[in-house]
């Protein structure tokens, strides 16, 4: 049987050098520093096993301690608790963790339930999510995802699990390359994409609430609306302040995205790519969409939100070829 602190020394070497600084103790919690997207964070990791929970069989369960009044720990408040099981039941071991920050200083016993069915998808995409009957939100992911999941918990921003899986791939996290360096690169690639997912997510909110839940383009509200920025996310120096934002339906942010639209910095007047007027002649779709079109951008009734016209501008000039039909 492996030990405890033997388990949180596993965890550790699994994330090669994106772990620093390991101190297992007695596992309970061991500390380290995990490396994000930009910023190093110190960690109080509670490791243990994953067991079967006898109430129902789909449900798994990891627990603190049994009989040795150990509290949950955040070192006086200088690290962030995480509470992980290890599910090494396979060559290809699933990481099974939850943030630790409501249960520390309490000794008591206590189980964190989750389903079985959360191993099986981790395993085919990297990552699952599920939320227990209490709120509790149990993610379950390989080990390279655990910096992407203590980002997810820094940003205070909940990523889609479709979005998180598709980074895992994209990043190269699911390649499963046995060469550490390849695997570190990999980790690092899926934390800057969920930092940037993060970021979006918890902007589009802001964004949306400032516009009154309505396309600035159109009006459209009914909930099928999205925060746009307008210098975008990736582009080095961007913010994600209201007033680098547009809240937009679907379609305008699509064709935001796709630059077959644009804003008069200073005037906020909408003019579209001839492209779409020219289409507008022969499809009466794209012609209805021309025609909810507002001549001017709504704009937020708070001044501090409106859409800056600095943003505009940096846009088009980062952008530069893709909006010289507005000039
Ligand atoms: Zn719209």
């Amino acid at each position: 049987m492996t030990t405890r602190p033997q388990k949180f020394l596993n965890v550790i070497s699994s994330l090669g050098s994106l772990a620093t600084d390991a101190n297992a103790r007695d596992g309970w919690p061991g500390t380290f520093h995990i490396q994000l997207s930009n910023q190093k964070l110190y960690i109080a990791l509670h490791v243990s096993s994953i067991s079967p929970h006898s109430r129902a069989a789909y449900e798994l369960r990891f627990q603190n301690p049994a009989g040795e009044n150990r509290i949950v720990s955040n070192e006086g408040g200088a690290a962030l608790p995480i509470l992980l099981g290890i599910d090494d039941t396979q060559a290809t071991p699933i990481f099974v963790a939850t943030e630790g920050s409501t249960r520390v200083g309490r000794p008591t016993r206590f189980s964190i339930l989750f389903h079985q069915r959360i191993i099986d998808e981790a395993r085919r995409n990297g990552w699952a999510t599920y939320t227990s009957s209490t709120g509790e939100k149990v993610c379950a992911f390989v080990p390279m995802l655990l910096p992407s999941f203590i980002e997810q918990i820094i940003q205070n921003e909940e990523v889609s699990s479709i979005d998180i899986a598709e980074a895992a791939v994209a990043s190269g996290v699911m390649d499963m390359q046995t060469d550490i360096n390849y695997q570190e690169w990999a980790g690092f690639r899926a934390t800057r994409a969920i930092n940037v997912l993060a970021r979006k997510a918890g902007a589009g909110k802001r964004i949306r609430r400032a516009y009154g839940e309505q396309c600035a383009m159109c009006g459209l509200g009914a909930g099928i609306i999205q925060g746009a920025h307008i210098f975008p996310v990736e582009a080095p120096g961007s913010n994600d302040e209201i007033w680098n934002g547009l809240s937009l339906c679907y379609n305008h942010h699509k064709a935001f995205d796709l630059h077959l639209i644009g804003v008069i910095p200073d005037t906020n007047e909408i003019i579209l790519h001839p492209s779409l007027r020219a289409e507008a002649q022969q499809n009466q779709g794209t012609a209805n969409f021309v025609n909810s079109t507002w001549r001017w951008l709504g704009i937020p009734v708070d001044v501090r939100h409106r859409p800056s016209a600095q943003m505009f501008t940096a846009r088009y000039d980062y952008f530069s070829d893709l909006y010289s039909w507005m000039s």
